[in-house]
């Protein structure tokens, strides 16, 4: 097998294959792979670096909020689209809560938690 080859921009000046030489690769090779998130980030109140509030209202601002990749405090482990989603569906309960005092969703039935607790038979899978 042949050796990995060492990266150009830190194997010059830093000893292969150490700490250093690792935090200097992760650093050059670091990429948003078309993901890039929190421009715009939500965070609890000590959170001084949150535009957002948790209920992703513009903190100073009335009557707006976000609901996009750009609220997200961390990149999440996976791709982003399907989590944006998640936030634009989140962003209709919140908006309804707020405007109608619902929680803006129907709760599970028990019927329904009955089957998501049941293990699939394999004639299920
Ligand atoms: C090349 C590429 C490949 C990707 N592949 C994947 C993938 O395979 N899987 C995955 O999960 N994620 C993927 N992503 C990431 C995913 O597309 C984004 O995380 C997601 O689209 C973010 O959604 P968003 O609503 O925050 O922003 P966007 O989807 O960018 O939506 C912003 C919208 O605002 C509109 N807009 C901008 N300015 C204005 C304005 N002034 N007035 C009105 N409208 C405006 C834009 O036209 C756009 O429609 C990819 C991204 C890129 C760039």
């Amino acid at each position: 097998m042949r050796p990995f080859p060492p990266n150009p921009y830190c194997a010059s000046v830093l000893p292969h294959f150490g700490d250093d030489y690792f935090a200097c690769v992760a650093r050059h090779l670091t990429q948003t792979i078309n993901h890039p998130v929190g421009t715009c980030r939500m965070g609890r109140d000590d959170d001084g670096e949150a535009v957002l509030d948790p209920r992703l209202r513009v903190r100073g601002v009335q009557r707006l909020r976000v609901a996009d990749a750009s609220v997200m405090p961390r990149l999440v482990s996976g791709n982003t689209h399907a989590p944006t989603v998640m936030i634009g569906e989140r962003a209709a309960q919140l908006i309804l809560e707020d405007w109608t005092g619902s929680e803006g969703w129907e709760k599970d039935t028990d019927e329904e938690r009955d089957f998501l607790r049941k293990k699939p038979g394999k004639s299920e899978l």
